[in-house]
């Protein structure tokens, strides 16, 4: 009779142990159930970091860069990558191929998760790397230039309609160039200054669309001058027009130059140290702006292009004599940008 009370006793303690451990060898062993089952089976350190990571990935491949396939094929199939330098990854790989290939994307995912329960450790370095790899792919830093760090404050003077039209009016009644738009294509750097000590009287002189009061030349029409930058006496650059518009600085060839005014210029007031060397810094910049650029001139050498085709004013009596910025200024510019082979003659 004992013997009899006592099997099914020992039948019930048999099976409560069994369950015990087919739960921990069933989570283990495929890797489906570990990517449904984590929250489900209570594992504690390992199986909370990893599914986030897994779908991390696999949802950044889905719909992250604009490399698009390519990508999701390289972070989905690491191992097969060329470029991948993962060891995590290709112990993956070899881990794929004793498992049945899977067609489908989830299922890929699902791959890389045994063995990240397998080495919890070396699993938390893998997203970190495919995790940099797309931003990389994504946004490219370029190499900063350092012809191109430059301060530029950009303080235009009133650009609307009118001056639009009057620039288009004088683009094609002093050059004979009919265009759509004011816009100029860089060939030349013309240095200038102001004859004047103060900042904020030369912008409010290039400021107006108009030139106010009597013409010397009426036919040249009213349009304002303006360069396209104005450097004060410290050597702070500001933009008055974009460098691919036209401006009004310069006769006869001013439909392809960039205008640089410098405030000062008189006994009073010479150009600065600090005005030389922003000015070096801008004919840098603009070279690299505008690699088509060819010619470096003080707005004193000018008359040198007039009897050249470069030259396109149409009437030969206008003409105004410039001693701006001299050719000591000049000199200094052109000794520390020798670099870049810019030339003075036509
Ligand atoms: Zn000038």
């Amino acid at each position: 009779m004992r013997r009899i009370y006592l099997i099914p006793l020992l039948l019930a303690v048999l099976t409560t142990t069994m369950t015990c451990s087919g739960e921990k060898t069933t989570s283990v062993k495929t890797p489906v159930d570990n990517k449904s089952g984590n929250v489900e089976n209570g594992n504690t350190a390992p199986t909370p970091h990893k599914p986030p990571v897994a779908e991390k990935n696999a949802s950044k491949n889905q719909s992250g860069d604009p490399a698009g396939k390519k990508n999701i094929q390289t972070d989905s199939h690491p191992g097969k990558s060329p470029e991948s330098k993962c060891l995590p990854c290709e112990k993956n790989k070899n881990s794929n191929t004793e498992n049945p290939p899977i067609q489908t994307p989830v299922s890929e995912a699902t791959k890389t998760l045994p063995v990240s329960v397998k080495n919890p450790t070396k699993e938390k370095k893998i997203p970190h790397k495919d995790e940099k790899k797309p931003t990389e792919t994504v946004e490219p830093k370029a190499a900063p230039n350092p012809d191109l760090n430059i301060k530029i404050i950009d303080k235009p003077v009133i650009w609307n309609e009118m001056r639009r039209q009057m620039s288009l009016d004088y683009l094609k009644d002093r050059f004979g160039i009919i265009q759509k738009e004011p816009t100029i294509d860089p060939k030349m750097i013309v240095i200038h200054h102001t004859h004047s000590g103060s900042f904020q009287s030369a912008f409010w002189t290039f400021q107006p669309v108009k030139i106010r009061g009597k013409l010397r030349y009426p036919k040249a029409g009213r349009l304002n001058l303006s360069a396209h930058f104005l450097v004060d006496r410290a050597g702070r650059i500001y933009r008055l027009i974009p460098e691919n518009i036209f401006g009004r600085h310069i006769i006869g060839i001013g439909y392809m130059a960039i205008g640089i005014e410098n405030v000062g210029g008189t006994k009073r007031f010479p150009l600065t140290y600090e005005q030389l060397k922003a000015n070096v810094a801008l004919v840098k910049y603009l070279k690299a702006r505008f690699p088509g650029i060819k010619w470096l001139i003080g707005h004193h050498e000018y008359l040198k292009f007039k009897k050249t085709p470069l030259w396109k004013e149409k009437d030969p009596k206008y003409l105004t004599y410039k001693p701006d910025p001299g050719w000591r200024f000049m000199r200094n510019l052109r000794n520390r940008v020798k670099h870049l082979n810019l030339v003075s003659e036509p």
